[in-house]
């Protein structure tokens, strides 16, 4: 057996010496990952876009299929509905809000909500698309316009057919003629954004006094309110009713499907809405609402509508309207702040002095 010599077990504590000092120096295992959603981690990208739609559903599902295939990575959910039933949405939904992005309906709807701290503000960088910025842009940034659409008459054929010597109405007066008496469908203007734009209209046109006294007469002749603003344009060409006011869009819209219903316009001046836009506040998916509320500033995006039977016209410079004819009449100057701040006031006195929203036709 080999005895150790001075030299060997030198080197022997060299070597183990030599073993210590690396494994002291070796780096420590590397830290776990943090958790999606941690703090101090990058949030990530959002795959969910929950939309709050108004108008039409064939343009709400178009929208959700074009938005998709731009951004294949989010999943847009959607739901319709009309305006005033929107607006009752979120307020509930106020403390847990379930939707990201509110799309569509007259932007009276999106003033009061901003009113009531409902939205959220955000200045896209598409805001510069905008053609009118005063009109189409809130100062502050919660709603941005993203179409424009004038009110008009809707008149069945075939009752004018069957009722010679009956004019379709050129002027809100003629709506109380006796031979409408009964024959009026329209929606109700606590759930419809259409028809609030009605209301709040006749009050410009004539002052709130006379207003609400031609308003009493008008809810007289009614046979049927509906929900939805547009419903009265497809129950009227059913023959359901003889005449409605609806958004004249909604009105050609039924006329390129082979409906046989007339347009007409009050030559005294009619009202018009623009459509809004506005981010939910305590969006979930911030991100996501960012995304599609830039992707509606677009002139491409704004151009789809004719693909979807809308007809409405676009807010952005570079978008080309489908019948600039409907915006080429006499329309009043709408003041969206004053029927913005009263609506809950107007809509709450229409219901409970004028006609219940109980049985309303969906
Ligand atoms: N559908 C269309 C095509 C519209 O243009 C509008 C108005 O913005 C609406 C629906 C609004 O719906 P509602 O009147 O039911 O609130």
């Amino acid at each position: 057996m080999l005895r150790p010599t001075r030299f060997t077990l030198l080197i022997g504590l060299l070597l183990i010496a030599a073993v210590a000092l690396v494994a002291c120096a070796a780096p420590p295992p590397p830290a776990a990952a943090p958790a999606a959603g941690s703090s101090g981690g990058e949030a990530a990208a959002s795959t969910e876009l929950n939309v709050l739609c108004t108008p039409q559903v064939q343009w709400c599902e178009g929208m959700k299929a074009e938005f998709e295939k731009a951004n294949p990575t989010i999943t847009v959910n959607f739901v319709r509905m009309s305006s005033g039933e929107s607006l009752t949405r979120l307020r509930n939904e106020r403390d847990n809000p379930q939707f990201d992005i509110w799309w569509g309906g007259p932007v009276d709807s999106f003033v009061a909500a901003a009113g009531e701290g409902l939205l959220e503000a955000y200045d896209s960088p598409n805001m510069g698309n905008i053609k009118d910025p005063d009109l189409m842009l809130d100062p502050d940034n919660y709603w941005a316009g993203v179409y424009v659409g004038s009110l008009g008459f809707v008149t069945n054929q075939n009752w004018l057919d069957e009722n010679p010597g009956v004019e379709p109405p050129r002027s809100w007066d003629d709506l109380l003629k006796p031979e409408f008496a009964g024959q009026l469908m329209v929606a109700h203007p606590s759930s419809s954004g259409t028809s609030y734009t009605a209301l709040c209209t006749v009050l410009q046109i004539r002052g709130e006094d006379a207003g609400w006294e031609y308003l009493g007469q008008y809810a007289g002749q009614v046979l049927q309110f509906t929900k939805s603003g547009s419903a009265p344009a497809k129950f009227i060409g059913q023959g359901e009713a003889a005449v409605g006011i609806v958004f004249s869009h909604d009105i050609v819209a039924e006329q390129l499907k082979g409906s046989p219903v007339v347009l007409t316009f009050p030559e005294e001046g009619t009202g018009y809405e623009i459509g809004g836009m506005g981010i939910i506040k305590g969006a979930k998916h911030m991100d996501a609402a960012k995304m599609w509320f830039d992707w509606a500033l677009e002139p491409a995006t704004q151009e789809l509508g004719p693909n979807y039977e809308a007809y409405q016209a676009p807010t952005v410079n570079g978008a080309a309207a489908s019948m600039p004819e409907l915006l080429d009449v006499n329309l009043i100057n709408y003041d969206f702040q004053y029927c913005g701040d009263n609506k809950k006031d107007f809509v709450d006195k229409f219901t409970n002095e004028l006609a219940g929203a109980d049985a309303l036709k969906e």
